[in-house]
């Protein structure tokens, strides 16, 4: 039997980084991370530099349940990255947990990662089994390989990046240097932000920046890596150019409403979403009803487009995550119950059309109908703000195989049958790409189309390389 470790693929997330002299990094990237736990509630970390040692804190959990005053205090020093993870699948366990470290004495490095390698196999067998578990601790192996011979960080990235193939966007660090990379289609974001008097700072999404008063100065375009040291911001292109892709689902669901996307508010994207929708399936009804809290700004749209009136009709528990943080499908049913209340004095006796952004696996969404109706509903008509979810996500988004996506063995009507609804209407694909506002050929649409932008892994088990 082989001794290669088990590896895990990454999965979508939350990365930071900052580079602040003169201040508490890590204070800074708690509060980045606390913005940015949307993308993933599985575990949080910091690593900081006090440009002697890097420090690294981590652990499962939310940001807030991972640190207090006292493990912030002892990630002493001005330059830090951070992570929040998140996974639908697959093993959720400390080692899994980012950023990556390796102790390379003073040239030793950390790594956040956001995305999914596509080459995680050839990858892994080039390296030999070095203990890494997951992509990202394959590509912190690979660029600290290079770290020696390449005499500083960002060149051994750049050696070692092309090799990465899929969606990997970075926060990377050594003693004295923050680098930030998105791959050449840049699958996920990155942007630049500016703190007051002097630093810099990295996130996943720009409402990251706005909590910890930076200011956005730009994204990371696809297939730049920006070097911020003493010397202040480079940029450079270490990879041969392709055509970017940035994940559409990021506009759909991952980011948050009051970040921006290729210049573009997400808010006003999910409006037109349901504007949209409004005039593609527009259904006699007595009152339009989000789901929260994804649903909501696109109910807004349906709501102001039809003339139909906006309730909420169902309530939220704030303090239960995104119910996809468990991998067990019976803790995901209980899930549902935890997150959301239908209020049957608002709901009872009308017709309603339910709006939500996306139907994955169809449980939660099944499970809801039932909730309304017993709340009383005489019609419900689901609209769903993006097109039927049919094509696994190899880039960032691991909602499973095609097994497990409700759309992928059913048509549109044997959905609505399966859910329970009076009717069922799906956002085409060119009206999604519309409301976002940004160039319809900027985006990967794999989930919705099919048309993956780069080759695939060939076996959708996601634990690919798993050996015993
Ligand atoms: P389900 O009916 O079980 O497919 O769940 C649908 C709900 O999952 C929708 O309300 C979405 O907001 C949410 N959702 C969509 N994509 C994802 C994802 N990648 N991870 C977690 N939740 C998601």
């Amino acid at each position: 039997m082989s001794a290669v470790t088990p590896i895990t693929i990454g999965e979508a997330c939350g990365v930071f980084g900052v580079f602040a002299p003169g201040k508490e990094a890590a204070r800074l990237a708690y509060f980045g991370l606390f913005a940015l736990q949307h993308r993933g509630q599985e575990s949080a970390g910091i690593a900081a530099s006090d440009g002697n040692a890097i420090t690294v804190y981590k652990d499962l959990g939310l940001v807030a349940q991972v640190f207090d005053e006292g493990k912030l205090a002892s990630l002493t020093g001005d330059i830090a990255i951070g992570h929040t993870r998140y996974s639908t699948t697959g093993s959720s366990n400390w080692a899994n947990s980012q950023p990556t470290y390796r102790d390379l004495g003073d040239s030793s490095i950390a790594l956040s990662h956001n995305g999914n390698l596509t080459n995680t196999g050839a990858l892994a067998e080039h390296l030999g089994d070095q203990g890494a578990t997951t992509d990202s601790e394959l590509m912190t192996e690979l660029i600290a390989n290079e770290v020696a011979s390449c005499g500083s960080l960002p060149k051994a990235i750049a050696a070692a990046a092309p090799e990465f193939e899929g969606a990997f966007t970075l926060t990377v660090m050594d003693r004295n240097t923050l680098v930030g990379i998105r791959d050449p289609r840049g699958f996920r974001p990155l942007c630049l932000g500016r703190l007051e008097n002097e630093g810099w700072v990295l996130a996943s999404e720009s409402a990251a920046l706005d909590i910890i008063g930076a200011n956005f100065v730009r994204e990371i375009a696809p297939g730049e890596m920006v070097v911020i040291n003493d010397d202040g911001v480079a940029s450079l292109f270490p990879f041969e150019a392709a055509d970017p892709r940035m994940c559409v689902f990021e506009f759909v669901y991952f980011a948050r409403p009051d970040s921006r996307l290729y210049g573009e508010e997400i808010h006003s994207a999910r409006l037109r979403m349901g504007e949209l929708l409004a005039d593609q399936a527009h259904v006699a009804a007595d009152i339009v009803v989000p789901v929260p809290e994804s649903g909501i700004p696109g109910a807004q749209g349906y709501a102001a487009r039809s003339g139909v009136p906006y309730v909420d009709g169902l309530v939220k528990n704030r303090y239960v995550g995104r119910t996809f943080i468990d991998p067990s499908q019976s803790m995901r049913d209980r899930g549902v119950r935890m997150k959301l209340n239908a209020m049957p004095g608002i709901l009872g006796g009308k017709r309603i059309v339910l709006v939500d952004d996306s139907i994955v696996r169809g449980s939660t969404t099944k499970q809801l109908v039932q909730m309304i109706r017993d709340a009383g509903a005489t019609e419900i008509h689901l609209r769903i703000l993006s097109p039927p979810y049919r094509w696994p996500c190899y880039y960032g988004m691991d909602t499973g195989d095609r097994s497990t996506l409700l759309a992928a063995g059913m048509e549109v009507h044997e959905i609505a049958e399966f859910l329970g609804v009076d009717s069922l209407a799906y956002l085409e694909l060119d009206a999604l790409l519309e409301a976002t506002g940004a160039p319809a050929d900027g985006f990967c649409t794999a989930c919705l189309s099919g048309d993956y932008p780069t080759g695939v892994p060939t076996t959708g088990d996601k634990y690919l390389l798993e050996r015993s």
